[in-house]
């Protein structure tokens, strides 16, 4: 029953990860161009926007999905006052941090090679080959192998923590 409250949860914290694209997008006057599920590399929700042609607005448009887990915790840690007590809600969050933070397809792996696409698509067009080229020359990468580790410390001390 626990599995399927922390599956439950897990979804609910995606679906509002998402909206907080979507508020961000409209903050900033992005055009969205698709909500839905992409199936590469690996099952995902996306929101996906007129990419912004302001650096400032690619950062704050990618974050905008963590920032909605940041507030999502400090909700729960604030609701149980410091110890989150409910193992469904314990569990959820942790694996969302997990999902959020991984080095293959999540918000943070767009981050880090934003700056490259940006410097190359001010006209924008061809963002999707630019994308998978940033994509492929960052995996393996120092800076992949680093955030691997941080993820696999992340990973750890949650587990120490739960
Ligand atoms: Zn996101």
């Amino acid at each position: 029953m626990i599995f399927l409250k922390v599956i439950m949860l897990v979804f609910g914290f995606t679906i509002l990860h998402e909206l907080g694209h979507v508020v961000c997008s409209h903050l900033l006057k992005l055009k969205i161009t698709g909500i839905g599920v992409a199936y590469a590399p690996l099952p995902h929700f996306y929101v996906s926007v007129k990419w912004p042609y302001k650096l400032y607005q690619k950062v704050l448009y990618l974050l905008s999905g963590f920032f909605v887990y940041v507030i999502i915790v400090s909700g729960c840690l604030f609701f149980y006052s410091g110890n989150i007590t409910n193992l469904s809600i314990k569990y959820a969050l942790a694996i969302q941090l997990i999902i959020e933070t991984n080095p293959i397809y999540s918000d943070f792996v767009i981050l880090q090679i934003v700056k490259e696409i940006y410097v190359k698509s001010k006209n924008s067009i061809n963002f999707k080959s630019l994308y998978k080229e940033a994509y492929t020359q960052h995996l393996f990468s120092k800076f992949w192998y680093l955030h691997f580790f941080l993820w696999t410390l992340i990973i750890f001390s949650l587990t120490k923590m739960i």
